[in-house]
């Protein structure tokens, strides 16, 4: 994934980038850099890895290292960014966030005919192509931004948000072109930055002012944004920014993170009650950090307490840091959780997650509950069953479909042929479904088991479903 923050002004932007920046610090955890130009230093840029030590610490020399009034930022969670690339459109830096699944056939194509070269990155990308380079060679075949980023856009196979410094000291920001991601705008009485997450601006004292469409292209100034490219029609917003990896405080298309995560777990307590199951419960809890938002609203819905059956101990345990061997890593999401004894001693317990994706994580957390004297363990995702990898950002947190559990589970029952009735093993009132369900529970020790629908989450989210990319479930992108 990854995030960008940039700012626009008329006086130096470069704590408020810093900070922008930081507060996109959930959606990477691998490198992150800064580019400022000022008109006596000209531009400037810093680069650091934070996956050992987080994006403040990297980066609290700045205020004495770089100096502009206008400067943008990212988090990323694979290139090295912003880049600084000297082209027929003179020098800007540039950052990007998504993914290229095409980039050999397009790093062929560009190759062919310009007799260029492109870094070969030892560390980044499937074709060890840094992606915000392989952009900028697409941008820099046209002869201005705009036709260059819509160049870019309709030759890129996958999600491509793009944020440019200009030597000018103007910005230009565009939307993939979809808008599988979000790209919002804010504006203070000194100028306008722009940003993935509107809380980021919002605490830096700037006020909404728009949301790009899907692939709009705008030119921000200290004294105004001019729109290059108007939106394009279809949008297909990733689903997955509110049920999970989304900042809880967010606004996305108005429909807040926070909000939407109550609604739906208010939705998944209505349908367990009209089907009236698991109904005897002492506690509903969710799996911390995105569960829990669910759980709440699963909570006062059914009028069961929310607790804490376990707390995460964070202090010393920051996200970032995350063993590459699975028996470490096993060992390290165990010695997070420290458990409340009583909250779990003999009792019944509904967990929310976000999502199962391959469940063993969750088959850990539950084993743990076990141990620790629960005496049900009942558990609810929040989205329906993951069918597919996402094709479209760089998000997916299994490496192929059949690490998905639903996948292996449908493998199990009945081979490739059950790849055939994805629909019906999706759905909880099927034979295929129920089957699916029990057999899960049986693998993962859950006392039942049940998913959102597709229908229940569209609801929560509370836009028109053709506008909602649901690839993950039902292979609709
Ligand atoms: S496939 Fe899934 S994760 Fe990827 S954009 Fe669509 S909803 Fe989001």
């Amino acid at each position: 994934m990854g995030g960008f923050f940039g700012v626009a002004s008329k006086n130096d932007a470069v704590l408020d980038t810093f900070f922008g920046v930081d507060y996109h610090s959930h959606l990477g955890t691998r490198r992150a850099g800064l580019a400022a130009m000022d008109s006596e230093l000209g531009m400037q840029r810093k680069i650091h890895k934070i996956e050992n030590s987080p994006f403040r610490t990297k980066f609290e020399k700045i205020l004495d290292e770089m100096e502009g009034k206008s400067v943008i930022g990212c988090i990323s969670d694979s290139d090295a960014q912003p880049l600084l690339i000297r082209s027929n459109h003179g020098l800007y830096a540039i950052c990007t966030i998504g993914i290229i699944n095409n980039s050999d056939a397009l790093v062929n194509q560009y190759l062919s005919f310009s007799g260029g070269h492109f870094g070969a990155m030892t560390t980044t990308g499937v074709t060890g192509i840094n992606a915000s380079e392989l952009v900028a060679a697409m941008i820099d075949q046209k002869s201005d931004f705009a036709e260059g980023i819509k160049f870019a856009q309709d030759v890129i196979d996958g999600t491509a948000s793009i944020l440019i410094l200009k030597e000018d000291g103007k910005l230009i920001a565009a939307r993939d072109k979809v808008g599988r991601l979000p790209v919002l705008l804010g504006k203070r009485e000194d100028g306008f930055c722009v940003s993935f997450e509107d809380f980021a601006y919002k605490k830096l004292g700037y006020e909404d002012y728009k949301e790009l469409g899907p692939g709009e292209i705008v030119e921000i100034s200290a004294d105004g944004v001019e729109v290059l490219s108007a939106p394009r029609k279809k949008k297909k917003i990733c689903a997955f920014l509110w049920s999970y990896y989304g900042y809880p405080t967010s606004c996305y298309e108005g429909v807040n993170v926070e909000i939407m995560r109550y609604r739906n777990g208010q939705i998944m307590a209505q349908r367990d009650k009209e089907l009236g199951i698991a109904q005897d419960l002492d506690y509903v809890s969710g799996a911390p950090d995105s569960g829990t938002p669910h759980a709440i609203g699963y909570a006062n819905e059914s009028a069961v307490p929310f607790a804490r059956p376990f707390i995460k101990y964070t202090p010393t345990w920051p996200r970032s840091f995350m063993p590459s061997n699975q028996k470490e890593r096993s060992r390290v999401a165990k010695m997070k959780q420290i458990p409340v004894h009583d909250l779990i001693q003999g009792k019944k317990l509904l967990f929310v997650d976000d999502s199962i994706v391959r469940g063993t994580q969750l088959k850990e957390t539950v084993d743990f509950l076990y141990e620790n004297g629960a005496k049900e363990v009942h558990m609810r995702s929040a989205c329906p069953p993951i069918m597919y990898g996402c094709k479209y950002l760089n998000f997916s947190r299994a490496t192929s479909e059949m690490e998905l559990i639903s996948r292996a589970t449908i493998m199990e029952l009945e081979g490739e042929e059950g790849f055939k009735h994805l629909d019906e093993y999706s759905d909880a009132q099927t034979e295929r479904g129920k089957k699916m369900r029990t057999a899960i529970c049986e693998k993962l020790n859950f006392a039942s088991l049940e998913f959102q629908t597709l229908e229940g989450i569209i609801k929560a989210i509370g836009l028109p479903a053709d506008e909602v990319c649901t690839y993950c479930w039902n292979g609709k992108g």
